[in-house]
């Protein structure tokens, strides 16, 4: 009877971590990073699912906010985009045409990124070919030494007026390499190289800043402004006082076994951590499957009930251990453990990576939770430490 009873009172709660995204925030970053820019149009890049947190409702709700640019780097991420948002928006590919990907680009209306006089040959080619091709943008290549064209291409380009015609660009842009330093001479010189490369073309609208270039000021803005990280509140920057946007992704992960280890025992995997006294340790299901680096083991913390507390062991696969000896409020199974949020550029600092990289590997078996506060949720934040799993 008694056993029953203490069964019956188990709370309910889930075994895998939930990845929660905060539209709201996101299309209050946007809202912001536009006030930053005045005219300047904003392209949001929402590649790599946007940096893991879904292409396709963080599009939508950048959509509602008014954007109606964006870039991805493949053909694969812009089809499913498109189907996503409908057809009224513009969306970009970076990695450029390759020609398989030709029938994906056309039915779907992809425009792509130019990046080699290779690529814009093959798509002048292409888009002279059929009715209605879609316009292009044309990448400059200004010092990153990565994509786009040299001077001399954009030399070749300017006066090759029938492939520039067929190609019918609707912008040129480049890729500043060194933004987040606003003190970095490459700015000024990747400036000046976009200026003169841009005047050897057809006067078209122009775009060069990521969300670290916004904040190098209004000679980087151009027509349009490109940010990722900033819409998903990442620091861009290595001044993050002067940054407008707010976290927007948590990773909520349930404690699901609280256990209490003696002195001279080992941790996990590997037997990486003795405990060097009695302590008190909660099981996390949330791993490296989730996006929880091996690089945290015994370095990184978490957040239990609004504390750091440190991770102890080797992260594994899809458990995580937590030091909870010090917790202050109760530590039971069920209970929530957060990750990222605010503690983002904490724990890519401590796993020796970028907040973008924590982002983006955030595994696809977290459930999602696409947060959208209603009137009523006025002043709940999202993460709140003891919220339990229901499902
Ligand atoms: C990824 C990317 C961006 C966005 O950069 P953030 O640093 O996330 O703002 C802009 N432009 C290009 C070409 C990119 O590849």
């Amino acid at each position: 009877m008694s056993n029953n009873k203490s069964f019956s009172h188990q709370p309910s709660y889930s075994t895998r971590p939930t990845l929660r995204v905060d539209l709201a925030q996101i299309r209050a970053n946007y809202d912001a990073l536009k006030n930053k820019v005045g005219a300047a149009k904003i392209g949001a890049s929402v590649k790599a699912d946007a940096y893991g947190l879904g292409a396709v409702p963080v599009a939508k709700a950048l959509y509602g906010a008014g954007c109606r640019i964006f870039f991805v780097a493949t053909a694969g991420e812009g089809k499913l985009l498109r189907d996503g948002v409908g057809p009224n928006a513009a969306i970009y590919i970076l990695n450029g045409p390759a020609p398989r990907d030709k029938g994906v680009l056309l039915g779907a209306k992809l425009k792509p990124v130019i990046n080699s006089m290779e690529q814009a040959r093959f798509w002048g080619e292409v888009a002279e070919s059929v009715n209605e091709p879609p316009y292009t943008a044309i990448h400059i290549d200004t010092g990153m030494n990565r994509l786009g064209l040299s001077h001399e291409d954009a030399v070749e380009l300017g006066r090759d007026k029938r492939l520039w015609k067929a190609l019918n660009p609707e912008w040129v842009m480049s890729h500043l390499a060194c933004a987040s330093d606003a003190a970095h001479p490459m700015n000024k010189t990747q400036l000046q190289k976009f200026r003169k490369a841009a005047a050897q073309l057809p006067l078209t609208p122009l775009s060069l800043a990521n969300t670290a270039g916004i904040y190098l000021g209004k000679p980087y803005h151009f027509q349009m402004v490109r940010p990722g990280i900033g819409l998903y509140g990442g620091v861009a920057t290595n001044k993050p006082g002067q940054e407008v946007s707010t976290p927007v992704a948590t990773l909520l992960a349930p404690i699901l076994q609280v256990r209490w280890v003696k002195a001279g025992e080992t941790l996990g995997y590997n037997a990486t951590f003795t405990a060097p006294r009695d302590m008190r340790i909660a099981i996390v299901g949330a791993g490296y499957a989730d996006g929880i680096p091996v690089n945290e083991s015994n370095r990184g913390t978490a957040i239990l009930h609004d504390e750091e507390v440190p991770i102890v062991g080797r992260v594994s696969m899809d458990l995580t251990m937590i030091d909870a000896t010090n917790a202050n409020l109760a530590v039971e199974v069920g209970g929530v453990v957060i990750f990222r949020g605010k503690h983002l550029e904490a724990e890519a600092k401590s796993a020796g990576t970028i907040n973008y990289e924590l982002l983006v590997r955030m595994g696809q078996r977290c459930r999602r939770d696409y947060w959208k506060p209603k009137k009523t949720d006025e002043g709940k934040k999202p993460g709140k430490p003891m919220e339990r799993f229901t499902n």
